[in-house]
């Protein structure tokens, strides 16, 4: 932590109308590490206003999704349609300044305004009523209330990944504050929250940069002082496009689902459009401590499986055994069809290691884990029963033999074991190796096999020899 600066409040504000996406991933990540690398705090709120598009679905969706990347919010979660009240109090407070003004035009007015505009090639101000008096409209007639914009000069955004940016107040449109049926619009209501919930720094997908030159004129305004802004470049998908929001398969809870861990998500975002030298694995400890605004980069990312997959292998790699048991546990019985007894738990404690060392996502592990459970008789591929045809059976019932006769159940005897069997039988070791590899996993992956076969323990390893011979 450090405090070299002011306290920092960030927040991560999604719209609840869909999955939280890989950018929306992004963007709380580095929110939330910007508070948590000055001790700040990390605020969320969820932008429900456009009840329509909305879901209670999609706010479930979001909760867990953070609660995944272990992304923790302090307080709680601001509904911004919850705060609909003050948004009003705010638009009629500038009314009242004349700093915003009723428009009484109608919908077929501002759409022939805006054709006419276009059609002189100039921008639609949906200025109407800028300079017109309340008293020419009829008596009670509804009427929304727009910001007065200034019309000369430019405004000039200090963006914290951008550099300065700058428009010209002439291309800004008198935009609604508050709609004739009294709810306000998202640019108003973004602002009100973020100056009342003390927000310092505002790090968003450059999409929003058009919004911030607008949201701009409305702390001006106000006379309130305008968050550090940081838009930062939007992901790209592999074929360079941008990637989709509807894209159901990139919400967050897909890649859970895809087997990839939450730390190797936190760190591929984190890298996906933030740098630290030439470091690739960067733990969230090192994050907090290294994460500001000033290495984030300015060009567009592209998302990459590969990358993702070096980075979860990594991750898996350094699990402990136990930890990786409990993540794999209910695919793996559901996969095996029974809970897991104590030896089956003791087998896997000891066999995972070796299975992580191959694996790149969770199922990969899970997969070939389920060799280490209970499943005789075992399923095989079509390569182990190839490799167990003829007269191998027979060679393996022998072997089960020789194998029955150890006391002393242990790595160095059950090798010593097999090599006089090749040789007594005169055999190359790997006509013995191989059908006993097929015959014990089924055709799955697993590390060394006599240690497997210690590991799988004595009375399981006979039944397994011999269970081909019964078949
Ligand atoms: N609600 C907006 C979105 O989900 C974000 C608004 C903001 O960050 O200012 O795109």
């Amino acid at each position: 932590m450090q405090t070299d600066m002011p306290t920092v409040v960030t927040r991560f504000a999604p719209s609840p109308t869909g999955f939280l996406h890989i950018g929306g991933a992004r963007t709380a990540l580095y929110n939330w590490l910007l508070a948590r690398h000055y001790g700040g705090k990390f605020l969320l709120r969820i932008e429900d206003t456009d009840k329509k598009r909305s879901t209670k679905e999609a706010i479930d969706a979001i909760i867990e999704g953070m609660k995944w990347l272990e992304l923790d919010w302090d307080g709680d979660a601001v509904s911004q349609a919850g705060r609909a009240d003050r948004h009003q109090e705010v638009a009629l407070q500038l009314l009242a300044d004349g700093k915003a003004y009723k428009c009484f035009a109608s919908q077929e007015e501002l759409t022939a305004a805006r054709e006419e505009a276009r059609a002189n090639g100039q921008n639609f101000r949906g200025d109407l009523w800028r300079d017109r008096n309340e008293s020419e409209a009829a008596a009670g007639a509804p009427f929304s209330i727009r910001l007065r914009m200034p019309r000369d000069g430019e405004t000039t955004i200090e963006d914290a990944v951008q550099g300065p940016v700058t428009v010209h107040n002439s291309n800004l449109d008198d935009m609604i504050l508050l709609r004739s049926d009294g709810t306000p619009t998202y640019m108003l209501a973004v602002v009100v929250d973020d100056h009342d919930m003390g927000i310092t720094h505002i790090v968003r997908g450059d999409d929003h940069l058009n919004n911030a030159f607008r949201q701009h004129q409305i702390y001006e305004a106000l006379g309130w002082t305008p968050p550090v802004l940081a838009h930062i470049p939007l992901i790209h998908g592999p074929d360079g496009k941008k990637l989709s929001k509807r894209h159901g398969a990139l919400g967050v809870e897909a890649y859970r689902d895809m087997g990839y861990l939450p730390e190797a998500m936190r760190n591929y975002l984190l890298r996906l459009g933030w740098s630290h030298g030439d470091d690739e694995i960067i733990s969230t400890a090192q994050a907090i401590e290294w994460f500001t605004l000033e290495n984030v980069g300015k060009g567009a990312a592209r998302f990459d499986f590969d990358k993702l997959d070096n980075l979860n292998g990594y991750y898996l790699r350094n699990l402990k055994a136990d930890a990786l048991l409990s993540l794999i546990r209910n695919d793996l019985e559901k996969e095996v069809g029974h809970s897991l007894d104590t030896a089956e738990e003791s087998r896997l404690v000891q066999a995972l290691p070796a299975l992580a060392e191959r694996a790149k996502r969770m199922p990969d592990i899970t997969e070939n884990a389920s060799l280490f459970c209970n499943v005789r008789p075992l399923s095989l591929t079509d390569q182990a029963v190839k490799a167990l045809s003829g007269d191998v059976p027979e060679m393996l019932a022998k072997v089960a033999n020789e194998l029955e006769a150890i006391t002393d159940w242990e790595q160095s005897v059950i090798k010593a074991a097999i090599l006089s069997f090749a040789e007594a039988e005169e055999l190359k070791l790997g006509k013995v190796m191989q059908p006993i590899r097929a015959a014990v996993t089924g055709g799955k992956q697993c590390g060394d096999l006599v240690e497997t076969l210690e590991i799988l323990g004595q009375s399981e390893v006979i039944g397994r020899l011999r269970d081909l011979i019964a078949t």
